[in-house]
């Protein structure tokens, strides 16, 4: 097994990384796990390119394995791709509570169309020496009036998958992990792990 570091600690994320990256070789290993400084790393960047950036950036400097780190959000397509890069600082306004933040969303959404996406850019950066290198996932679907189901975490029982007919908040989690955005985003990165092995 090679050791990766995944520059998260979300729970739901890691267990998403861990069953997509195992079977290609990979242990995945976290900032905890090594006893990296957690402080919050400012993500200041104006896209969430940039923000999966500077925290690649960060732990490259900090470890000797290759760091994947990743920036995500939900987009309303009526509210311009609200709350998208301040999808976490919008659930922070109601004390992370992901219920009131859906509803939030649909106060604001009104009667316009329900179209909305999560959005996943993940970022790879094999050693020191090499370039950053980007994967881009987009996960396309219905904002929901209602939270539907308990399962995923974040915004997900306020999301219906079209493509799939179904409530993200009753999807099994093998069945996210194949269709999600940051599974889009993961494939292709999986993909580029294969070819530059
Ligand atoms: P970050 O990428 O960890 O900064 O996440 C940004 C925001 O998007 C957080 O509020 C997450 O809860 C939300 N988010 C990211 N991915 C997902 C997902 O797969 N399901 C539901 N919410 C998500």
């Amino acid at each position: 097994m090679s050791l990766i570091l995944v520059a998260s600690n979300n729970k739901g994320k890691l267990r998403e990384y861990r069953e997509l990256l195992s079977p290609l070789g990979y242990q995945v290993v976290t900032p905890k796990d090594l006893n990296l400084d957690e402080e919050e790393i400012e993500e200041n960047g104006t896209t969430y390119r940039e923000n999966s950036l500077i925290k690649a950036r960060y732990y490259r400097d900090l470890v000797d394995i290759p760091v994947i780190s990743d920036d995500s959000g939900f987009e309303i397509d009526a509210l311009g791709g609200f709350p998208g890069l301040y999808s976490a600082r919008f659930a922070k306004e109601f004390d992370g509570d992901y219920e009131r933040a859906g509803m939030a969303l649909n106060a604001k959404l009104g009667a316009r169309p329900r179209a909305a996406r999560f959005r996943c850019t993940i970022c790879y950066i094999k050693d020191r020496k090499s370039a950053p290198v980007f994967f881009e996932g987009d996960f396309p679907g219905l904002l929901l009036p209602h939270s539907s189901g308990h399962n995923g975490f974040g915004y997900d029982p306020f999301f219906h998958s079209t493509e799939y007919d179904l409530d993200m908040g009753h999807a099994d989690e093998h069945v996210k992990n194949k269709i999600s955005h940051r599974a889009r985003a993961l494939r292709k990165l999986l993909e580029y792990l294969s070819a530059n092995a």
